[in-house]
Parts: C-alpha cells; structure tokens; sequence
C-alpha cells in the first residue's frame, strides 16, 4: 500500500543537531514556513548527535592541537583554530538568542562550563605547545589561555594526571576556563520539542529510501512508514539531506551533478568511561593530547570530564576503528552499496592512498582491554582496568573527493555542504568539527539555497547572531559583549557543578 501526501515548503531528512538547527533557523525566519522531518528511529538525537555517540566538545579550538599545525618555518598557523572559533562563538550566540527567547529553557541540561587543556610531554612536543599558546594568547579569541609547565601548577589543575607519573619527560599544558561540555543530544531533542510546538510535522521511523524531481521542479521523497510498513510519497520545495553517515546514499539516489565523485571513509569509535565514582571526582577538565604518528586527527585521545544524565561522568577516548557502516545503526553493506560508477576511480584511489590509515583502523580495532588500558595510563598512570568500561560511539564518514591539491580520492576531515545548483536540495557530508559549528554551516545552507530571501532575512540574523558577517576577531569590543551576554544566558559563568 502506499499513499501520496500533500505538497510542504521544506523536507527535513534526520533528526540530528544539523535538522534540528536547520529547522529552528527556518521557523525563526519565515514562521510560515511548512516543515517535514523525516527520521528513521524512534527519537531524536539518537546518532551521532547522541550525547554518548560524540566527545561533547564544544569546539572552539581551544584545546585540540590538530587546528594549530606547525609550519616549516617553526611557526604555527592559527588560521583554522580562529575560524573554528569563530564559528563557536556563531552556535553560542544562536543557543543564547533561544534561550533568551524561552524558546528553550535550561541551558545547564545542554551546555556546561568546563576548563579546555591540551597537554604534551617531550621536549619538541613542549616547545611546540609554548609556541602554540604565545600565537593564540596574542588572540582576542583566546583570552584567558593560560600555559604552564610546572609540575607543582599542573597537579593543581589535573590531579588525577599528575598523580603517579615517573617520566622524567618535561611536561606542560595550556588551559583555558571558558572551554565548554556540550550535550548535543539534549540540545538536538529539546530543538525538536520547540519544533513540534511549532506546527513541525515530525515522523519518527520513517526512512527515506529514495527521491527524484517532479516535473514541477519539486522533490519527491518516498518513504517508508516503518510502523505500518507502508510506503508514503511527499513532495517540497526544499529537501535539506542531514541523514549524518546516511547522508551520502541519499545524496547519491537524488542524482544531482554535485554529489558525484564523491566517496565515503567511515570510522568508528570507542570510549572508555568510568565506573568508579571516587576516580571521577578526581578531574574536571577535557584535556586534549596528540594524535599518535599514522593516527587521523579525530582519534586525537582525551580524557574529559562530561556532564551526561544528570550526572558527572568521565570518558577517555575516542578510539578509532573501521568497520563499513556509515551510521552505527547502519548496515554492513553500506560502504560498498556507497560505491557508483561515477566515485569509482575516486574511491578506489583514496583505498590505494590511505592503505596505512586503514591498516591502522584495523588494527585498533583489534586492540584489547588491557591495550587500551595502556594508553589511559598515559593520561591516569594510577587507572585500573575494572574502574572502565566500554561504550561505543558513533561513526564519523569522511568525505572523499577529488581535489586540485590532493589529487584523486583525497579524504577530507572537514564539514562539507553540498547543495544542487538551483538551490532546491543540500546535504551535509563529513563530521569535523561537527555539531559545535552547526549554526555557521546552517547558516550556509541558507545562503546557498535561499539566496533570493537571504537579505530579507539578514536583519533577523543579525538580531539572533550579532556577530553575523563580521569577524569577532577584528571587534573585541562586541567580541567582549557576547562573551559577557552568552555567559549569562548559558549561565556558564556563575554555574557551579550542579553533579557529582
Ligand atoms: C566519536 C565522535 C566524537 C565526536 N565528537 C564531537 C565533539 O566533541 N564535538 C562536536 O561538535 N562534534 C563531535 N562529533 C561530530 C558530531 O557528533 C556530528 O557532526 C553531528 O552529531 C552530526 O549531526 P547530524 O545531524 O548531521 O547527524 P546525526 O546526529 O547522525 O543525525 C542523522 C540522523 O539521520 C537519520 N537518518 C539517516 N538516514 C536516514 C534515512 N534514510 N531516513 C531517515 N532518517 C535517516 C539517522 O537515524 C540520524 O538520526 C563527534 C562524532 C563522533 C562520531
């Protein structure tokens, strides 16, 4: 059996932080504006977006030391720490205006207060990390980085680290106190109760299996209504494909000229978390080391402090692995049903380049308990194996492409939005840095599918995001008034740990 449904203005496929900022964007712009929300499981956020599926970083680049590489001269290019911070201070603006607004209510169920560290051992991996702080300290963005490289003033800001530690290795961390733990799973659900009040028609196990043009120049998305096994048919003006690892099939089933050559490289991940309460009072703080040689930058190890289920929690992590979904509740085929005629010399290509990284995945796959448990102690030297335990977390697809500077199948660790010429389709492809940056890259789904009502907008933008179209790094003036007004509405500055 199968029914056709009336016409809507816009189709949302998934219900992951990027629908959901998509959504809110849409509503707060054009309240008129007639939604579908298409997803597969039985709520939202239960993907990637998952508050146990990702780290929880909101990343602004104050810790993560793949966003600062060092550059032949020996100096450090800060370039994309900034824009990521920039794009950081654009999602803290949005959730501020919301929050504001009562559009959403509790800030401390989604975003917390949490001092950001990056921490090196080794004479060239310390030196590196002064050099790093002396460039982003000079930064407005930055203000308040704090570096030291003495024993006695790290065992005051981690403890737990400190603890049990024989290297005679020199040592050193950067810190910064207005780092955050963002939930994006309680955000991306409390987003989809807002939508829902606002006439938001929101299908839970519903997946979208296909979708073509009309002669009409809309999209008509087939679906299946998994509680009724039955196959619906919708048509909009606007499909917005935020699937997160399935955004790629879909994609590739509307045919447009702008997802071919485009290939996917999935990575899985692993996450030790804590059981034991004693040891997680021990630490608050995300403290951000350095990939390992061979390893890709987002199994970066951490060991974080987290603010999940009402509860502090600490997580180390994430290991990275392969397996060949693209989502964790995806299927084993999905990697290969991902290769078409058109990405099949670009996926090929990036297989032949990136044989070690895969070597690598694999391997990290197979380590065991008490492996993982070695690399922990490089972070806690004192951890013992059955305080941890395992959860796994959700799989990050990687775009691969051809590009002018990498040549045929290169795997890209960026956010990329691809979108149809005429504006009528998007999808988001890739996972770094993810959902923190998910209102600058809604922004720009705005811009390069709504171009005829982008201006009429703009002051409505402008309004909810006062830094829109300017460089906070440029107007510490207003930079220093967001960060005063985000914090109080956020209440992140004067939010004592409410958990233990
Ligand atoms: C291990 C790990 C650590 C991470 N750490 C961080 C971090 O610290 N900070 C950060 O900012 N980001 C982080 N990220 C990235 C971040 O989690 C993602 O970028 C973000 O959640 C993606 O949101 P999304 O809405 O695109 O996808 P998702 O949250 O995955 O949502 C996509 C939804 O689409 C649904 N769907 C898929 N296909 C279909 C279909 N055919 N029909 C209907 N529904 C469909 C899925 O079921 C899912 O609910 C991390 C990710 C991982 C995996």
């Amino acid at each position: 059996m199968s029914n056709r449904e009336t016409n809507t203005d816009v189709i949302l496929i998934g219900a992951g932080i990027m629908s959901a900022t998509l959504g809110i964007l849409l509503k707060e712009l054009d309240p008129n504006c007639n939604i579908k929300v298409f997803e597969k499981l039985e709520g939202a956020g239960e993907e990637s977006s998952n508050e146990w599926n990702n780290a929880g970083t909101g990343h602004a680049a104050l810790c993560e030391l793949n966003y600062t590489a060092e550059k032949p001269d020996g100096s450090i290019d800060i370039s994309k720490a900034i824009n990521i911070n920039e794009q950081f201070q654009v999602s803290m603006q949005f959730w501020s205006h919301l929050v504001k607004n009562k559009l959403i209510e509790n800030p401390q169920e989604f975003i917390m207060p949490l001092p950001h560290m990056s921490l090196v051992e080794g004479d060239e991996n310390v030196a590196f990390l002064k050099k790093r702080f002396e460039a982003l300290s000079a930064n407005p963005l930055f203000q308040g980085m704090e570096y030291s490289d003495d024993p006695s003033t790290l065992k005051e800001w981690i403890p737990l680290i400190m603890e049990g530690r024989s290297s005679s290795d020199p040592i050193a961390a950067t810190k910064i106190d207005s780092g955050t733990d963002v939930n994006f799973g309680a955000l991306t659900r409390m987003l989809f109760d807002r939508l829902k009040t606002e006439n938001t028609d929101i299908r839970y196990r519903h997946s979208v299996e296909d979708l073509k043009r009309t002669e009409h120049g809309l999209w008509e998305v087939k679906v299946r209504n998994h509680e009724k096994n039955t196959l619906e048919y919708h048509t909009a003006k606007f499909v917005f494909v935020g699937g997160g690892g399935g955004s790629l099939h879909i994609l590739q089933k509307s045919g447009i000229p702008e997802g071919k050559h485009i290939g996917g490289f999935p990575v899985s991940g692993i996450f030790m978390v804590c059981n034991n309460p004693d040891v997680i009072a021990q630490h608050h703080a995300k403290v951000y080391g350095k990939a390992k040689v061979g390893a890709p930058p987002m199994s970066v190890p951490h060991l974080d402090t987290r603010f999940i289920e009402n509860k502090k929690s600490l997580l180390f992590g994430p290991f990275a692995g392969f397996t060949p979904k693209f989502l964790k509740t995806g299927s084993m085929m999905d990697l290969v049903t991902s290769v078409k005629p058109d990405n099949l010399l670009t996926m090929l290509s990036a297989g032949a380049k990136n044989m070690s990284l895969t070597n690598y995945l694999v391997r990290q796959v197979m380590l065991s308990k008490e492996q993982r448990m070695e690399e922990l102690r490089e972070f806690i030297p004192n951890a013992k194996s059955e305080d941890w335990d395992f959860v796994v977390a959700g799989q990050r697809v990687q775009v691969i492409k051809d590009t002018e500077a990498g040549g045929k199948g290169t795997l890209q660790f960026g956010t990329e939005v691809v979108s149809a010429e005429d504006g009528s389709i998007a999808a988001l492809l890739g996972a770094s840095p993810g959902a923190s940056t998910a209102v600058q890259v809604m922004l720009e789904v705005l811009t390069k599918c709504f171009p005829d009502r982008i201006q009429e907008w703009e002051p409505k933008i402008k309004e909810m995001i006062p830094s829109y179209g300017l460089s906070l790094m440029e107007n510490p003036a207003l930079l220093n008034d967001i960060h005063t007004s985000t914090e109080e509405t956020l209440q992140l500055s004067s939010k004592k740990p409410v958990y233990n």
